[in-house]
Order: C-alpha cells, then sequence, then structure tokens
C-alpha cells in the first residue's frame, strides 16, 4: 500500500545521509519529491535521477537553508514546479564540535544558523502556501542530543533543544488550521556524520542502546513516512525518539 500518493513532500538537506534515506522512502510510497543541497550537486543530479526511475516527480534544489531569502525563494519555486507542498522535512545540519572552552562563537553561530534558523526560514515560507490550503505537516530532525545534552557539542545540542521549543510552538499556533509539527529525536544514526567517529566510540555507543545497534537510516525515514502521512493526522506538537531507547 502506497501512503503518500498525489503529496508533494519537501525534504532540505538530501543529497546524503538521513536526508537521502528519507526522500527514496518517501518517494517509494509514491510522493513527489522536492529536495536541497549545498555544497554537493553532483549528489543531487544523482538522487535526482535515481528517484526520477521510481515513476514519481522530482526535482532538486541547490538552496542554503540558513539563507531566509534564498528559503522564501525555494517555496515560491517548488509551488511554481509542483502546484503545492504538503509536507516538509526539515533536516538539513551541520556538526562544529568542540568543547566550550575552545567553541568560537563563529562555531557556535554557524551550527545555529544551519540547524534552528534554517528550519525557522522554510517554516515561515511554507506555512504561507499550507495555510492556503487549510493542511500540512512540518517534521523538524531534532537529536537526542537536544533533549539531553552532549560534552562537546553545546552548539549543536543548543540548536536540536530549540528545535524542539520551534517544534511545539508551531504545532500551538497553527493546529487550528490543520497544519501538524512534530519534531524527532534520533540517536546513533550510521551516516557520513556519524563515520568520522573511531571504532572505541562506535563500541561505547553500542554498549550502552537497550536494542545493542546503531540506527539506520530507514529506522528514521520510516517514523517520516507516518508524519508525513494522513495516518498521523492526529499527532502533533510531539517529539519521538528513533534512538533504540537510549533516551527513556
Ligand atoms: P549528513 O550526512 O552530514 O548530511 C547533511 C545534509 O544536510 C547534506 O545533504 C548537506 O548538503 C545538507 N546541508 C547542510 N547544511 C545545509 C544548508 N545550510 N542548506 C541546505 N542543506 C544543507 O547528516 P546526517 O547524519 O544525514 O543528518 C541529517 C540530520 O539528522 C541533521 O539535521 C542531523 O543533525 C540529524 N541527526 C543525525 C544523527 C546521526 O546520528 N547521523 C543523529 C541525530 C540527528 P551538502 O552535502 O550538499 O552540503
Amino acid at each position: 500500500m502506497k501512503l503518500l500518493e498525489d503529496k508533494v513532500i519537501l525534504v532540505t538537506g538530501a543529497s546524503r545521509g538521513i536526508g537521502r534515506g528519507i526522500a527514496k522512502v518517501l518517494a517509494g510510497h509514491g510522493a513527489g519529491i522536492a529536495f536541497t543541497y549545498l555544497s554537493s550537486p553532483e549528489k543531487g543530479a544523482e538522487l535526482e535521477n535515481e528517484l526520477s526511475t521510481v515513476g514519481v516527480k522530482v526535482k532538486g534544489y541547490r538552496s542554503d537553508a540558513s539563507d531566509f531569502g534564498a528559503a522564501e525563494k525555494l517555496i515560491s519555486d517548488i509551488m511554481a514546479d509542483f502546484g503545492k507542498i504538503d509536507a516538509v522535512v526539515n533536516n538539513a545540519g551541520i556538526t562544529r564540535d568542540n568543547l566550550l572552552m575552545r567553541m568560537s562563537e563563529d562555531q557556535f553561530d554557524e551550527v545555529i544558523k544551519a540547524n534552528l534558523k534554517s528550519a525557522f526560514n522554510v517554516t515561515k515560507a511554507v506555512i504561507k502556501p499550507m495555510l492556503k490550503a487549510r493542511a500540512g505537516s512540518i517534521i523538524n530532525m531534532s537529536s537526542i542530543v537536544g533533549v539531553k545534552g552532549n560534552a562537546g557539542q553545546a552548539n549543536y545540542a543548543a540548536s536540536k533543544a530549540g528545535m524542539i521549543g520551534l517544534t511545539k510552538s508551531v504545532a500551538l499556533e497553527l493546529g487550528s488550521r490543520n497544519i501538524r509539527c512534530n519534531a524527532i529525536a534520533p540517536g546513533f544514526i550510521e551516516t557520513e556524520m556519524t563515520a568520522s567517529l573511531g571504532e572505541e566510540v562506535v563500541k561505547g555507543w553500542n554498549e550502552a542502546i537497550p536494542l545493542k545497534r546503531p540506527g539506520t537510516v530507514d529506522d528514521v525515514a520510516n517514523l517520516v513516512l507516518f508524519l508525513a502521512s494522513d495516518m498521523s493526522g492526529y499527532i502533533t506538537g510531539q517529539v519521538i525518539h528513533v534512538d533504540g531507547g537510549l533516551v527513556t
């Protein structure tokens, strides 16, 4: 059964990792996919080719989610190309890890802008067509680090905690217009973002995770599928963990 037939979904930061996996799963369920990337146009083109073989409409846009004007232009371009946007996945994100003692102002600002302000930018632009349609699902990619903090990631944890506040506020403001907003808090998911961690670090994570394995991109994408579909029509303002039970 295809859950997203006739829907159009925007996924930010889909050139690799979790975003790419999300775009594939949503396309497999019949959704038209608009996606963004920033520094990997070749990977964007690759994804566009791959998804067009699935038989859905797909278009990649080079767009910096942290730039307010660029986000407004992105939404108006997608509206011109696809005619509507049913759901948005604010997935684009970066890390610039350092202990607070050594963290520069630039490292802090860059992460807040790419991870948190980006979600504000895209959400603010997309609610205009969603308000007109009186429907929409906004899905923000937070992290368990935004719930519990993490040494060496004060900037990243603050950005991900901020996304939770943004999510709950948007849910309260727009629920009466049938626009839902939820956050996903992944734990340790195997992607390029986590590939640079050493073997010992990965072993430590696996020991701490009750399900005794790292998460996969599909573990996260399957929750996005549910939240973007009408099956989650009575769910809003929630933070749902995909972390193998790590944070309870
Ligand atoms: P990733 O492999 O590093 O991919 C990040 C994606 O975001 C790339 O497609 C990148 O595009 C894009 N991006 C970065 N800055 C952007 C910007 N300003 N505008 C548009 N696109 C931008 O990361 P990931 O592991 O898949 O993580 C995806 C999301 O899940 C992030 O928000 C991350 O914080 C969150 N998360 C990940 C984990 C994990 O264990 N991996 C855990 C919790 C939460 P380019 O390559 O084109 O620059």
